[in-house]
Formats: structure tokens, sequence, C-alpha cells
């Protein structure tokens, strides 16, 4: 059912605009997405939601953006260079390659004592003893009579960088594509401190794109090389760490409560394989089709990154107590959301298929298209009344006009384009001055008077009752 249904979610983004396989007509480039019309339109409408929640209507969040290819020495300095790494073993028997976390979910199933088996397998996958969790793992395999299944020569590794070279005069120097957004916010937070005279606590958020060679890439978006990240840094006093913790477990849990797709589809879940920067991570996890997956983060990343750039750049970036009268490094809480899984998150969950049609189920404030502008048929008068209506609300929400092809098949375009509201027009309207509003998810049909529109979808779209009780 998973991979028929992965189908029918990659068919369907397909047709109707939202995601292409990128380089198509080349055979396409594995694991690399093109986002069309509606694609874009949905991805801009979560980011300017995740935007207004995170810094909009928060005075001590200001937003930053920096360039995405980066100086090796940062990557030095934030330990990428050196831990930011992917495990995996090559069957031979078979040929397949297995992510050494996804190897041990493999062979699960069929060994016994899992809870002393996981324990120790991160055990030696945190400290990256990976010479010992080789031995580990093959030791297992032969004491469950699974060798005819798996066999291998080394657990190998595997940068998960991609570099290129910057053309000077003298030499060819390498520089990075950034892995997250997260280093260009600790590079500049002397810059922001000072430019808007930010005080303790205070957060750095960032939209952009980040790039990772993933050896395995599968699930459409869900995992891909080139990625877009929704981060944000949040500098506090050390010691108050598990109090902000907490609190931006919180609120992140509640900002995705406000698409409505489901509490139950939410779970919140320790993460077990922490970073290199990470002192203790937490997962907001959703469930993607059938199962749980990680789609945002929250790490406390103590002051590692700030720290490290201190050494490594020999900069000043000690920030001063007045109370204590001393200096100090911040301390990091973290939330890192990407962009695209959480697109496929909503995208996945919204598309409903049953015997009498399809539809996409978006929340109101993500669907690209507003509100579809139909007349029920080619007649002069209602074309010119329905171009009228659109005429006055196109400066207010993002609609379309559509004259062509049978009523019927007009709505069910609209409705596998997730446009929640179309309103018809006919003989009547240009008699009563009302037309029709159909509702996408019920297909109920209401008369509306045409002078109320525009404040009848003002209500329908607004996004900051979200924001106004308040913003936990
Ligand atoms: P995963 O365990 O899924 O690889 P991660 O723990 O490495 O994720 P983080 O480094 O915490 O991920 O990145 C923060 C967020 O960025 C993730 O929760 C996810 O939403 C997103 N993300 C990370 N890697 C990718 C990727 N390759 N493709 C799409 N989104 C990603």
């Amino acid at each position: 059912m998973g991979k028929k249904k992965i189908k029918i979610i990659i068919n369907h983004a397909k047709i109707y605009g939202f995601i292409f396989k990128s380089n198509e007509i080349y055979n396409g480039l594995k694991s690399f997405y093109d986002y069309g019309p509606q694609g874009l339109e949905m991805k801009n409408n979560i980011k300017k939601f995740w935007w207004e929640y995170m810094v909009k209507y928060r005075s001590n969040i200001v937003g930053i953006e920096t360039s995405i290819l980066i100086n090796k020495k940062i990557l030095l300095a934030s330990g990428h260079l050196k831990y930011f790494n992917e495990y995996f073993i090559i069957n031979i028997i078979n040929n397949k390659i297995y992510l050494i976390e996804d190897f041990l979910k493999k062979i699960k199933k069929k060994i016994n004592n899992i809870k002393k088996i996981e324990k120790k397998f991160y055990y030696y996958y945190n400290k990256k003893k990976i010479n010992k969790l080789n031995f580990f793992l093959k030791k297992i395999i032969i004491k469950n009579n699974l060798n005819k299944y798996f066999k291998w020569e080394n657990i190998k590794k595997f940068n998960l960088m991609f570099k290129t070279k910057l053309n000077t005069l003298k030499y060819n120097k390498y520089i990075y594509l950034r892995p997250e957004t997260a280093q260009g916010i600790y590079l500049n937070i002397k810059n922001i401190k000072n430019s808007n005279r930010m005080k303790i606590p205070f957060g750095i958020a960032q939209i952009g794109k980040s790039f990772r060679n993933e050896i395995i890439s599968k699930q459409f978006i869900f995992r891909t090389k080139e990625f877009e990240q929704m981060e944000m840094q949040f500098f506090i006093l050390p010691g108050e760490e598990k109090k902000w913790y907490k609190y931006w477990i919180k609120s992140r849990l509640k900002w995705h409560l406000f698409f409505n797709l489901g509490k139950k589809k939410y779970r919140i879940k320790k993460h077990k394989n922490l970073s290199h920067y990470s002192k203790f991570a937490t997962d907001i996890e959703f469930k993607f089709i059938n199962n749980y997956k990680e789609l945002e983060g929250i790490h406390f990343r103590k002051n590692y990154d700030l720290k490290n750039h201190i050494k490594f750049s020999k900069k000043n970036l000690y920030f001063f107590n007045n109370k204590k009268k001393k200096k100090f490094i911040p301390y990091v809480i973290e939330t890192s959301l990407g962009l695209d899984r959480m697109f496929y998150s909503i995208f996945c969950s919204s598309l409903k298929i049953n015997k009498k049609r399809i539809y996409l189920k978006l929340p109101f404030f993500i669907s690209p298209i507003k509100i579809a502008i139909l007349p029920i048929v080619k007649k002069k008068k209602i074309i010119k009344l329905s171009k009228k209506i659109f005429n006055n609300l196109k400066y207010e929400f993002n609609i379309i006009y559509d004259e062509n092809k049978s009523i019927g098949k007009r709505y069910k375009i609209q409705d596998s384009l997730g446009t929640p509201f179309c309103i018809t027009i006919d003989n009547n309207s240009i008699i009563n001055k009302t037309v029709t509003i159909r509702f996408r998810d019920t297909m109920k049909q209401i008369k509306y008077d045409i002078n109320k529109l525009k404040i009848f979808f003002k209500k329908k779209f607004d996004i900051s009752f979200f924001f106004k009780k308040n913003l936990y």
C-alpha cells in the first residue's frame, strides 16, 4: 500500500503542477525535484506561515539570509568535515546498500534480545567506534544464523557535503555547499546583536537551501540532496537550557497542529543518534503514509558552534553578563524544519481519494489557488460580470479565472488543485447580484452577495488569528 500511495502522490503532484522530476527530459537526476506553479505557491505559503509565527510577531527573533557556499574553515570549526558522515554497508549477497541504522531496522525482526542490542549499537555508533560496531554486527549475524542473507567487508564512511572549486588568480580553493543554514547565523551573531540591539534571550531565523550528499535518498521529497530548511537558533543564558528546550518543543508542536492534519499524526521522540553538535535532541515525528518519521528536530547545541568559531576564527564572539560581571558564550536551542518534508507531510495527508472523487484537502491558508472564478456559460454578460469579480478580488487573493470545459470538469480540476472555493456566475447573478460559492471539502453550495465576497474570503484566509491569542 505504501509504495502504491507514493506513486499516486507523485503522479498527482506532476499532473497538477506541484512537483516535477528535475532534469526530466534528460532522464532525470535521481532525488532532485523541481516545484511547479502550484508547488511553488504552496511552498511560499508554508514559508510565510512559519515566518509569521517565528519572526514577525515576536520582538526577540529576527531574520537573516546568508550565503549558500561557505568557507572550508567554517566546516572545520563546526565539525562537519570530521563528523558529518554517513555509515553504510554493501551487502555482497544481493549487492544492496544499507545505511547502518536502516540495517539495524532490517535485521530487527529476525534477532532476539533487540533492546540490549540496540543499546550497544547506539553506544558504539554515537561514540563513532565504527570498528567495534562492525565486529559487533558481524557477531550478531553469525549468532542468529543470518549469514546466508548478509555479508559485507567493512562498514564504509561517506562525508555528506558537496564541494566545489573557487577560481582565484593564484590557485583553486575548495568551498562547500552548506549542509545546514545554522552556520551562517552563528557567524553573524555579533552583526545582528549590534545592528538590532538584541539582548539574550534572542533568536535568529533563516529559510534557505541546504545540501547533503545522501547515499540513500528515497520516498519522493522526504529525503533529497538539495532541500530547503527553516531554522531558528535561540541564544540563551547558560543554565536556562531546560526551560527553553521545553518551551520550543511545545511551541513548535503547537505550530504544526495549526495545520489540522490530525493530532494523532504527530509524535514527540527523543533522538537516539545525536549529531556531533547536539547535547540532547527531540524530533517531532509525523505519520507519513504508514510510518512515523522525523519531520522537525529541536536540538540543544550548548555552545558547541560558537565556542569553536571563537577558537578557529580567533574573533571575540563572547557576550557579557552584567549581573555576574563576566563574559560568557550563549547556549543555543535550535529548531530545524525541512520545508520540503513539511510540504510532503501536508500533501500526502491532504490527498483524498474515494469512490466519488479525488480532492486535495489542503489547509485553506496553504492552498496555492484560493478561489476559482467560473462563469457557468460563455455568455457575454456573464463573462463580463465574472471578469469584474475576478478583477475585484485578484489583489487580495491568489485566484484564477477559467471559462473552458463543462462546470463539472472545472470543479474536478479545482478539487485536484486543492482550491477551497469556486465561485460560479450565471444569469441569476446579473439579476440578483449574487453568485454561488462551492466549498471544496463538502461540495456544499451557497448563494452569496457579490458585494460581500471580499469580506467573506478575508475571514476565511486570515492567518493572523492563529497568532493573536497566544504565541506559545
Ligand atoms: P534525518 O535523520 O531524517 O536524516 P537529520 O536528523 O539528519 O534528519 P537535521 O540535521 O536535524 O536532520 O535537519 C533538520 C531537518 O531538516 C530535518 O528534521 C528534516 O526536516 C530536514 N532534512 C534533513 N535532511 C534532509 C534531506 N536530506 N532532505 C529533506 N529534508 C531534510
